[in-house]
Parts: structure tokens; sequence; C-alpha cells
């Protein structure tokens, strides 16, 4: 069934995985969903909780609706022909960039396609499964910040276990898979059962956040590098290995991730490291979605402007005299 749905309310009776696909291809779309469900899958509650669509358990007045979707495809049986032969299907990680679905490679397009399973985290563009063929499997293993989590042993566990039983497995991670993402311990997990894993590169939001913000991380004359850092953990904390004086002496322009809640502490050890208070630097959240802020402040003074105006996580903060560049 074809229909436009631009500016229609729709009502989705599924709160489950399987729904996230039909749902996330309404947003791309432009409907205004509402999903009705006892309970809802983390990447609904996650969509939710951005503003991206209502979601209520309370019985909905379907005559209010344009559209009411009473039930969605479920997986198709598996295994696959393919399978059949080999026994082991595989695993392809797929680095979805920074949040848009406009960002993800036409190889990692081409790659949702024939997913059988998508197993998906939150910072993963939801509307990039609506090319994802009608009945995958879609597993929502989001990390939510301090809320629900799927363990990284539970996930390369996942990933194994579908791929043996003859699945092509796509792992949907937010930017590459390689800076902060964990990918490559996946890699290794799949590679250590005997599962074949290929890798698509994604465009990382350690240069795409900046850049959609209008900063260059290099510029002739201003930086001739630019150092990613995970903030993670703050300055100090037994588990960082960071050496704050060297970064603040690097001449290099930095880029935090995952800094928003450790920002005080690692400004201030960067000054402490003798970087000049007046430092320009900016902040930039939800790079490339409709909800995208920046911004721009000194490094004596970016975390309490950042907290002021209630700028959090998904955040990346740059640091350096590129950040105060004019186009
Ligand atoms: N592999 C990812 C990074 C994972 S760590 C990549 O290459 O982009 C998660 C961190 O990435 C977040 O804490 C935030 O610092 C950053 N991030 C991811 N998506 C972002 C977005 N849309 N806007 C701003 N920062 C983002």
């Amino acid at each position: 069934m074809e229909m436009n749905v631009t500016g229609r309310r729709v009502l989705v009776l599924d709160g489950t995985d399987h729904a996230v696909p039909i749902v996330a291809g309404l947003l791309r779309d432009g409907a205004d969903v509402t999903v009705h469900a006892a309970t809802a899958c983390a990447a609904l509650e996650d969509l939710a909780q951005r503003g991206r669509l209502r979601l209520t358990d309370e019985p909905a007045d379907e005559t209010a609706f344009d559209l009411v979707i009473r039930s969605v495809p479920r997986p198709r049986p598996r295994p696959q022909p393919a399978a059949a032969t080999t026994g082991t299907g595989r695993v392809t990680l797929v680095g979805a960039g920074p949040g848009d679905a406009g960002l993800v490679t036409v190889a990692g397009r081409a790659t949702i396609e024939t997913a059988d399973v998508v197993v998906a985290d939150r910072l993963a563009p939801w509307e990039s499964l609506a090319w994802a063929p009608p009945g995958v499997q879609v597993i929502d293993v989001s990390k939510i910040p301090f809320g629900r989590s799927t363990s990284q042993e539970d996930i390369n566990r996942l990933l194994v276990e579908h791929a043996k039983a003859g699945r092509h497995v796509v792992r949907l991670k937010g930017g590459d898979s390689y800076v902060f993402g964990r990918g490559f311990e996946e890699v290794q997990a799949c590679t250590a059962a005997g599962v074949p894993v290929t890798v698509v590169p994604g465009v990382t939001s350690s240069v795409a956040a900046p850049e959609l913000a209008g900063i260059p991380v290099t510029h002739r004359g201003l930086a001739q590098g630019f150092t990613v850092i995970s903030g993670h953990v703050p300055p100090g904390h037994p588990d960082s290995t960071l050496d704050y004086a060297a970064l603040a002496r690097s001449g290099t322009t930095l880029v935090v991730l995952m800094g928003v809640r450790t920002l005080p502490a690692i400004t201030e050890a960067l000054m402490d490291g003798g970087l000049s208070p007046d430092t320009p630097c900016a902040l930039v959240g939800d790079a490339s979605l409709t909800s995208q802020r920046a911004i721009h402040g000194t490094l004596a003074r970016i975390a309490t402007d950042a907290a002021a105006i209630g700028l959090g996580a998904p955040a990346v903060a740059v640091i350096g005299d590129v950040t105060a560049l004019e186009p």
C-alpha cells in the first residue's frame, strides 16, 4: 500500500521492535505518529523522549487518526537458501553516521537492504531501518546513558547466534564503528566464533558534528591536526589514561566525545596544563538532526554556558582556534 503520509496523523498499535522499521518510515515521510502499546521497546521510547512521536498506554480514540496500523510484519522464516549450504550467516558492521539517515553511506544503505536482522544502537538513525526488507528482525540494544542497556557480552552473543543461524546480521552503529564504538570487540567476537564479519566505514561525529556547525577540524595556519578523545571518564579517574597536560600542549584541535558530563573537569585539566582560559570552544549537540544546537564560548566558560542552556548529550566539544573561524 502506497500513500502519502506527510502531515497525516497515524496511530500504530504495536510497540515492539518489529514496529520500528514502519515507524521509522512514517517519521521519515513526515507523518505525525502516535504509538499505543502497554509497553514499548527502547527505540520507540527514545524517539518519544526526543519528541519525534507520542507514546501512550491509554487507549487512543481511533477516529482522531487518518490511518491506524494494527499489525506490522513479523520476521520471515529462516534460514535462507545460501545459509543452508554454508551453515553460517555473516555479520556486517555498518557505521551509520551521526543521526541523519542522509549521512548513511551508499554502501551502508545497500547492506541494510539485505539484512535479515538489524542490531541497532540508539545513536544510529532509526529512519534508515525503513530501507530494511519487510519483516526484518530489529533488535534494539540501545545503551541509553544510565538507563536500560544491553551488555557488550550480550551484544556479541546476539551477533554470533543470529549469524550461526544462517542470517545476515547488520550491526548498525552510530558514527563510525571503530571510533569509541567497541566495534573491533564485536569483530573479534565474531572471528573467535568463526563467523565471517566485514565493516562498512561510517561518517564519524568527531568530524561531522563540528563540520555541521561550521567548524573545520583543521585549517591551514591554525591547526595542523586534530585529536579525538573520550570524555567518558574524567581526568584523574583511575581508568583515565589521557595526559591532559600533553593534550593542552598538542597544538591540535581537541575534539571530545562523550564529554558533556565531564566537561567541567576536562576544561579545568586543560587549563591546569597551560591551555589559555580564552581558547575558543564550541559544543555541538544532536548534530545532523533537526534538534541540532551549538554554542560557542571560551575554555573557561563553555561548561557553565552549556549547562545554563541545557545542552546535553549527545554532543561533541571542540576546543581550539578553528572554532572562532568565520566562513
Ligand atoms: N562511533 C561514534 C561515537 C560513539 S561515542 C562516532 O564515530 O561518531 C558517542 C558519542 O559520540 C556521544 O557521546 C557524542 O559525543 C558523539 N555523538 C554521536 N552522535 C552525535 C551527534 N549526532 N551529535 C553530537 N555528538 C554526537
